[in-house]
């Protein structure tokens, strides 16, 4: 491909209507696509060479995609289970907080307190 062409130049070009910060390197749009790529866990040091193949970067981004998605969900289940475990109800039917050690009369009121003081 030439230096020249048009998909070339404008990855590469600078991103000329964004306001920069004194100091600061230049953001170009392939900078960019390297933070998306880092979310999607595909190795950015190499992103170019599949991109030239279609069907292989195709398969990669869905693998990322699928790999960002269950690490999310993976995320959200501990986080569930955290929240479950830092209420423990107490013989009279209370709820402590083994956060702050706050108690609760309720299991609605005690994941209300750990909900919103704690995650
Ligand atoms: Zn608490």
């Amino acid at each position: 491909m030439p230096q020249d062409c048009l998909p070339k130049a404008v990855l590469y070009g600078q991103l000329k209507n964004r306001p920069r910060r004194r100091g600061r390197p230049k953001l170009r749009y392939s900078d960019k696509v390297k933070q998306g790529l880092k979310k999607f866990s595909i190795p950015a040091d190499n992103w170019e060479n599949p991109a030239h193949n279609r069907s292989v970067w195709r398969s990669r981004v869905k693998a990322g995609a699928v790999t960002a998605e269950s690490h999310q969900r993976a995320q959200a289940e501990a986080c569930r289970r955290a929240r479950k475990q830092s209420a423990l109800q107490s013989p009279s039917g209370e709820w402590t907080c083994s956060h702050c050690g706050k108690v609760c009369r309720s299991r609605i009121g005690i994941f209300s307190h750990t909900t919103a003081k704690h995650h």
